[in-house]
């Protein structure tokens, strides 16, 4: 589905973020002129006849079918999303991790390897260390401050590259163009999970990286609603380039044998993505989740900017406090990722980042006991401010070794610091840490 607001580049003019935010893949319901997106919850479409259902049913012909594949409501928050990434298309899933096992199902086959950056969100490092390797995709980890510690990884069986530009929740910055070139070099697709930076802050696609994940259960949805996912692709991957994608180039028993990088040439990915991996596992985002997104998802651009205000504040507080050993948020000058933040989050860093308190574990727990305004919850990107002590909760499965790499050890607090009154989040700290 696209509009007349969408002018992707398309048009001589092209509308900036916040336009398209607000208006990108949606177009008054041409039947009751309904302004708003409604909500289509329906299971399924009327065909037209019986040839337009045996056209839909080959992918010969586009149209809505069974809202497991495709449904109106969501169409327009795939859209809208793949707009804002400047990218082709786009599929929305139920939730983050189901977009990323999308992602992969449409790449990986059984003995497989993908490389990931260690410095991930804690679930993703268990969905691809232990879950992922049920199925055979084997997934090798990297310290991703050196760029060269994925080439180091590379082997015959590597069929993507995987990172986070901000990093949940150490705070870490990544040098996104330079891990692009290596991922380009061995001809392997760059895939960046960006919902911590969220595209209004950070465009992966034009450093280099060929596919976007989101979990848009958070600030794309931004009010702690809705579970949801999307992934994204550029249209600019060549997947026949050098054999490594059967997948994509070898066809499809399941649809007469048609090749999906050849049929749908710049969005094959996407299509791939949803006809295989939604149809056969299923994970697809209702119809009322889209509606409750595409809701936050027209402030995305007010609340960000105010998420990144607040946190700066909150960081350079806490930074000053006798209580606490360090602060990772890249905002800072101080901060070690500020020269990358500069380069490929000029907005700002985010709002979610650490603080190591200097009294440990147990002090830790009494923090996010003690805070009033602080919900002590696992999430981010909420209106709402969120504490967490990641060692305790999130990153509880993982081993002492893995929660230190990933920027959680015991001594480490998480904000994801919302839109209050900036004073009153730092008054609810202070008072909690005292
Ligand atoms: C929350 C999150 C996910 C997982 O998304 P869900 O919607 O919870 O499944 C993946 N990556 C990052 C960075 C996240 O914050």
């Amino acid at each position: 589905m696209t509009s007349k607001y969408d002018q992707n580049g398309k048009g001589q003019h092209k509308y900036g973020m916040e336009t398209r935010t607000i208006h990108a893949g949606s177009s008054p319901d041409p039947v009751t002129g309904a302004r708003n997106t409604p909500i289509y919850q329906t299971t399924s479409y009327v065909f037209d006849g019986a040839e337009h259902a045996s056209d839909l049913f080959n992918l010969q012909a586009f149209g809505f079918i069974y809202s497991r594949l495709t449904n109106p409501t969501v169409a327009v928050l795939e859209e809208r999303i793949a707009n804002l990434e400047d990218g082709r298309a786009a599929v929305c899933a139920s939730s983050g991790h189901a977009a990323q096992f999308l992602a992969f199902f449409s790449l990986l086959d059984p003995g497989d390897e993908f490389i990931a950056s260690r410095n991930l969100y804690g679930g993703s490092i268990t969905q691809f260390g232990v879950s992922f390797k049920r199925l055979g995709w084997n997934c090798k980890f990297v310290d991703p401050h050196d760029p060269e510690n994925f080439r180091k990884a590379l082997s015959e069986k590597t069929k993507a590259i995987f990172i986070e530009v901000l990093a949940n929740p150490s705070g870490v910055v990544v040098d996104l163009e330079a891990i692009a070139a290596i991922s380009k070099e061995a001809g392997i697709p760059l895939i960046v999970d960006n919902t911590l930076s969220t595209p209004y802050l950070c465009q992966p696609f034009d450093w280099g990286a060929d596919i976007i994940v989101h979990s848009t259960t958070k600030f794309l949805s931004g009010n702690g609603t809705s579970m949801g996912g999307a992934v994204v692709e550029s249209g600019k991957f060549n997947w026949a380039a050098r054999g490594k994608f059967p997948t994509m180039t070898e066809p499809d028993p399941a649809y007469h044998g048609l090749t999906f990088a050849e049929t749908f040439g710049d969005f094959g990915y996407t299509m791939k993505t949803r006809t295989v991996g939604l149809r056969d596992f299923g994970p697809c985002m209702s119809p009322a989740n889209a509606f409750y997104t595409l809701m936050g998802m027209e402030t995305l651009h007010l609340r960000v900017e105010r998420h990144v205000e607040n946190a700066l504040k909150i960081a350079e507080f806490l930074d000053g406090h006798p209580a606490i050993s360090w602060v990772s948020y890249a905002g800072l000058k101080s901060s070690p990722y500020h020269q990358l933040k500069q380069k490929y989050l000029p907005k700002g860093a985010g709002s979610v980042f650490t603080f190591g308190v200097k009294r440990g574990y147990d002090a830790c727990i009494k923090l996010v006991e003690s805070v009033n305004l602080f919900s002590h919850l696992a999430n981010v990107g909420d209106t709402r401010s969120l504490i967490l002590h990641p060692a305790s909760t999130t990153h509880r499965q993982l081993t002492d070794e893995q929660r230190k790499n990933a920027g959680a050890g015991s001594d480490v607090i998480r904000l994801s610091v919302g839109l209050e009154t900036v004073g009153d989040l730092i008054y609810d700290l202070d008072q909690a840490l005292k």
